[in-house]
């Protein structure tokens, strides 16, 4: 079993920066786990402390049972995939595979074998004799990923391994990863800070934010009921839309008696004149329209007078609204239009965004 739970656990660097604030995950046997998060939050940190690469200031890191607090990163049995690669350019791609395993003293015999095999599930085995600079970027993110698989270790860690390539080919190679992770079943945190590479890649997702976890769990539990208006933002493109509301507002829409922030994401909004029942409609102004082919972005503004909730400072400029309809069809820039959530559309969190209500 190589589980991997990380328990309170917490860093600060050398001048007291504290980068990692108490976090607790737990990922069990064979399961894919993303650290998510906007730049700077500790992703990185917190990846290269499982690595073995950054020292431990409090907490305890488990792989597979074992505390490795104190064990070196090569007795970690682990097998990290860097976003530069890191391979050897003067060496051949078959050399570049087999060079750990040859560090290690394994036999020529058992190199060869475990090379060829990477290779054939990697789709490199008529690129083996090239040297790296002879390969696409694709090419050389599948020998990154040849070198950790056959270490066959017990845990692949993987630190932002597409943020090199073009957008076409992530796609391409998220989707490699994640049939190649399901195949070999081996347990992996993968450290990203593109939202939408780390809900399709993830069994477990954890959102982090300044060096705390602000949410983890299933992708889609998190889409659906997001923890904190960070998570809510943070997770979704375009963003969910963010309004404080008062007291009275939310106690006729939600039955509630406190003040808070309504969210309603963009995909959840309908072009309407009916108002569902416990739902809530907005009247807009269309200031500008995104078609981007199967669907469409509306960026509407309340009008001051018919703005009944006021827009979240520093969540979204002052009354913009963002509507994504489906398909191309748009109500012309300047028309004012009517939109509607239904009532178990709406999210409502604490005023200060920390806590989720309903
Ligand atoms: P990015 O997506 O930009 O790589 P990240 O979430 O991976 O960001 P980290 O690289 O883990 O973030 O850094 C977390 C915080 O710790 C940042 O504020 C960073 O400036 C700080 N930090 C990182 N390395 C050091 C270091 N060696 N000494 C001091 N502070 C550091």
């Amino acid at each position: 079993m190589a589980n991997v739970t990380l328990r309170n656990v917490r860093k600060t660097y050398p001048g007291g920066f504290e980068a990692i604030k108490g976090v607790n995950v737990d990922v069990g046997d064979g399961q894919f786990c993303v650290l998510v998060g906007p730049s700077g939050c500790g992703k990185s940190t917190l990846l290269r402390m499982v690595a073995g690469l950054e020292t431990v200031t409090g907490g305890e890191i488990d792989i597979g049972g074992r505390i490795v607090n104190q064990i070196e990163p090569a007795d970690r049995d682990i097998a990290m995939v860097f976003q530069n690669y890191a391979l050897y350019p003067h060496m051949s791609v078959f050399n570049n595979m087999a060079y750990g395993l040859r560090n290690r003293g394994m036999k020529e015999a058992e190199v060869k074998t475990r090379v060829d095999e990477a290779a054939r599930v990697l789709e490199l085995t008529s690129m083996l004799e090239r040297k790296p600079r002879q390969l696409s970027g694709g090419q050389r993110q599948r020998v990154a990923m040849g070198r950790a698989i056959v270490r066959q270790p017990k845990v692949f860690l993987f630190d932002e391994p597409l943020s090199n390539l073009d957008a076409k080919l992530r796609i391409a190679m998220r989707v490699e990863i994640r049939k190649l992770q399901r195949r070999l079943n081996t347990t992996s945190v993968y450290v990203t800070h593109d939202q939408l590479e780390a809900m399709t890649l993830a069994d477990i997702l954890v959102v982090m934010n300044g060096g705390q976890v602000e949410q983890v769990g299933n992708p889609l539990a998190i889409y659906e009921k997001p923890a904190t208006t960070f998570v809510a933002s943070f997770i979704g493109a375009p963003p969910m839309n963010l309004m404080s509301i008062r007291a009275d507002e939310i106690k006729s829409q939600l039955g509630s008696t406190d003040a808070g922030i309504l969210g309603i994401r963009p995909e959840d909004f309908v072009i309407t004149d009916q108002t569902p029942a416990g739902g809530v409609a907005l009247p807009l102004t269309v200031e500008a329209i995104e078609r981007v082919g199967a669907e469409t972005f509306v960026y509407g503004t309340r009008a001051q007078d018919e703005q009944r909730i006021a827009a979240n400072p520093g969540e979204l400029p002052p009354g913009e609204v963002i509507v994504r309809i489906p398909g191309s069809e748009a109500p012309p820039i300047g028309e004012k239009i009517r939109v509607a959530a239904m009532r178990q559309k709406l999210h409502l969190f604490s005023g200060d965004g920390r806590t989720r209500i309903e």
